[in-house]
């Protein structure tokens, strides 16, 4: 049977009496379970229940790289603000029909190919038996992600699957398997060939029919989880392992850790009820709400990813060139050599060679000291220190040899690209490839000149996709967006100190926010000699929103550089040491108060952010970026703003915009220029967000 358009699930005959489901989204990659999925697979699985000629059922995807890709987020995120009632209602729905596959007068069987994950591993978890493919397969309940939980019986069923530790395991973490780790925890119950993969799936069923197995297997599942073993210890484990996941926002694995404990001992239909209502403590969560659109904000990036034209062809990149081998080149080598990329890696340091060389130990990677080996590349980045003579030196020398096709970057992390534009020949081939932090952010910034042509942006921008990072194309501007907006929560800062706000007050109170660490312990990550050099240098390029410190120059004067020195706002016992009050920074803070117009702690955090969002507002009046959702996208993945709050702008949306200006007119007080600006006054008259 040929599937109509508007058909998502058909229903043919592959081998005597085995019905073969095939699912299939209309002109979409992916299967995703939307009302109208949820509507087809409910009236297919009621018409094969009432056929009980079948001997068998196999659900199946027609999409090549996904069986199913979960619940239909965007519904999701139009419905958080929902009463409890109808979120509890909402998943026992889903049940409803999932639960018609355990009930059949037949075995049931999921051939699984490709993502399977959420929603999709709940489906396939509600048949009797799952058989899958190995490499391209991966299985998971990544919902504490997103700051939800499964809700279609996938905390009940997988440790009754697979036992208490697998569920708590996968659960809890978010993490994926492939066929092989979910044959080995009893998650699918054969591993075979993509090709393969439907034979295997009618050998299961009929080996089924034959011993009638399945039958004990449901009732088995109605049951409690098997042998689930000491909770106690389980809950110990779990709330350390949740609390060292610094990448997963802890309070969706919290409530499922406690409700999988909580319904172990239960029988199966008491535990999916139960699993409803932790789902509807999460759902409408405020970290839902902010998760859900870092979520989004990745979608937008796949298809928008600032100002860059995706559909001019980008130029293959098989050889880089980094100039610079410190801090940046060596972790740009790095990233390059994980992805399978040559480089050829240029210094004029003999140490700096030996040390790069001892840290990369790669076949990918050719060290040199002199310009010419770098002929071949089609790519060059410079990363040399932050001088504009010695940039500009490089560009002369690096032109005489590599070919007039290649792309020449700067990874400067605040010089404009325009100040450079005269020192090079090509300008149209000419770009910024700021890595904030190779090693640990995601983010790079692709920094767009007046001159770059498309596909140079183009040619930049899929160089980051195939080192598996995210580009944001963004114009030039002094400090383009991640530098300027950290300047700017930096500048903040030192203001309040100057208001008598202490070290110990800001910094805790930009961690309550959600920061990992406060703004004084960063200053000291990244020494405060470079923040004074990027303030300046911000400053002298026209960015009026700073207010030199006198505080910086005078630590740097001290010798007091932060981490490198073992001594900064903080003081050290070794550079990566923990960090212990330096009394002597506190009391130069107070020689340099000017003022006593403190805050109430509470509103330290909304405050300094406040005029992180004013600054925003200059970017988008400036149109440094393409949208909003690229601030975002840059605060969360180059700054380490905390996803749960869903980036700046949507924060600033979500806490009111009148509440901002509130905060911004208290700031003017001491800094006029701190006052809202139009487009804030605006907004907030007109009860407007972001996006
Ligand atoms: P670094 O001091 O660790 O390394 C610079 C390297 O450049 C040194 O090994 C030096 O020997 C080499 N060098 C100097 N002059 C050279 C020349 N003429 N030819 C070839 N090599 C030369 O500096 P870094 O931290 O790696 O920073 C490099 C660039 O990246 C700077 O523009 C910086 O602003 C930018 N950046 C730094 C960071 C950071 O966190 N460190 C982040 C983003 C961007």
């Amino acid at each position: 049977m040929t599937p109509t358009p508007t058909e998502m699930v058909s229903v043919s005959r592959i081998d005597p009496g085995i019905a073969l489901v095939t699912i299939d989204m209309p002109g979409s990659s992916a299967n995703v379970l939307t009302t109208e999925m949820f509507a087809q697979l409910e009236q297919t699985f009621l018409e094969l229940a009432g056929q009980p000629d079948w001997r068998g059922a196999i659900l199946f995807s027609a999409k090549p790289r996904i069986f199913m890709a979960g619940a239909d987020l965007k519904a999701i995120n139009r419905t958080l603000d929902w009463p409890a009632e109808r979120i509890i209602e909402f998943c026992q729905d889903g049940i409803r029909v999932m639960r018609l596959l355990s009930t059949m007068p037949f075995p049931t069987c999921a051939a699984i190919h490709g993502a399977c994950v959420g929603g999709g591993l709940e489906l396939a978890m509600w048949c009797d038996y799952r058989v899958a493919s190995n490499r391209q397969t991966k299985l998971g309940l990544p919902e504490v992600k997103l700051g939800l939980v499964p809700g279609w019986a996938g905390t009940v069923r997988l440790p009754r699957l697979c036992g208490l530790p697998a569920g708590l395991d996968l659960i809890t973490s978010a993490r994926l398997v492939n066929g092989d780790e979910a044959e080995a925890i009893g998650l699918v119950d054969a591993v075979a060939p993509a090709d393969n993969l439907l034979e295997v799936a009618v050998a299961q069923l009929e080996m089924a029919n034959g011993s009638a197995s399945y039958l004990d297997r449901r009732q088995r599942l109605l049951g409690p989880v098997p042998e689930p073993g000491d909770l106690e210890t389980y809950r110990r484990s779990y709330l350390e392992r949740i609390a060292e996941q610094t990448e997963i926002f802890p309070f969706a694995p919290e409530i499922v850790l406690e409700h999988l404990l909580a319904t172990a001992d239960m029988p199966h239909d008491d535990a999916c009820r139960a699993e409803s209502i932790a789902m509807s403590k999460v759902y409408g969560s405020p970290a839902s709400y902010g998760l859900l659109n870092d979520y989004f904000l990745g979608e937008h990036n796949r298809k928008h990813p600032g100002f860059v034209d995706l559909s001019v062809p980008a130029q293959p990149i098989r050889t880089v060139g980094i100039v610079g081998a410190g801090l940046m080149g060596c972790g740009i080598a790095q990233a390059c050599v994980q992805n399978g990329l040559n480089v050829i890696l240029m210094d004029i340091g003999d140490e700096a060679l030996e040390r790069a060389r001892e840290y990369l130990q790669s076949d990918l990677v050719t060290t040199c000291q002199d310009y010419g080996p770098l002929a071949p590349c089609d790519l060059v980045i410079e990363a040399v220190v932050e001088s504009l003579p010695v940039k500009q030196q490089v560009f002369q020398e690096l032109q005489r040899v590599v070919s007039d096709q290649a792309v020449i970057a700067t990874n400067t992390s605040a010089i404009p690209l325009r100040s450079m534009v005269d020192s090079i020949q090509e300008p149209s081939r000419f770009c910024g490839i700021h890595f904030c932090h190779p090693q640990i952010m995601s983010l790079i910034e692709i920094i767009r000149g007046e001159l770059t042509s498309e596909q140079t942006m183009a040619t930049a921008v899929a160089f980051i996709r195939s080192l598996r990072k995210m580009p944001v194309a963004v114009k030039d501007s002094p400090g383009f967006v991640v530098n300027r907006l950290l300047t700017v929560i930096l500048d903040q800062t030192l203001r309040l100190a100057e208001q008598g706000h202490t070290i110990d007050e800001i910094d805790q109170a930009m961690r309550d926010f959600g920061f990992r660490a406060g703004p004084f312990e960063i200053m000291d990550i990244i020494g405060t000699d470079t923040c004074m050099l990027a303030g300046r240098a911000m400053w002298h390029s026209g960015i009026r929103s700073l207010t030199p410190s006198p505080v910086l120059p005078k630590m740097v004067k001290q010798g007091w550089l932060g981490r490198k020195s073992l001594n900064g706002f903080y003081r050290y016992d070794r550079i990566d040491g923990p960090r212990q009050p330096n009394p002597l920074a506190a009391q130069l803070l107070i020689e340099y108060q000017v003022g006593r117009q403190r805050i109430d702690l509470p509103e330290i955090g909304p405050s300094i952010m406040s005029a992180v969002v004013l600054e925003a507002t200059h970017l988008l009046a400036d149109k440094i970026v393409a949208d909003p959702r690229d601030i975002d996208l840059c605060i969360i993945n180059g700054l380490s703003f905390p996803p749960q709050l869903g980036g700046i702008l949507f924060w600033a949306g979500q806490f009111g915009i009148d509440q901002i200006n509130a905060c911004l007119d208290r700031l003017a007080i001491d800094l006029p220029k701190r006052a809202p600006s139009k487009q804030l006054r605006q907004m907030a008259s007109q009860d407007q967000r972001f996006y």
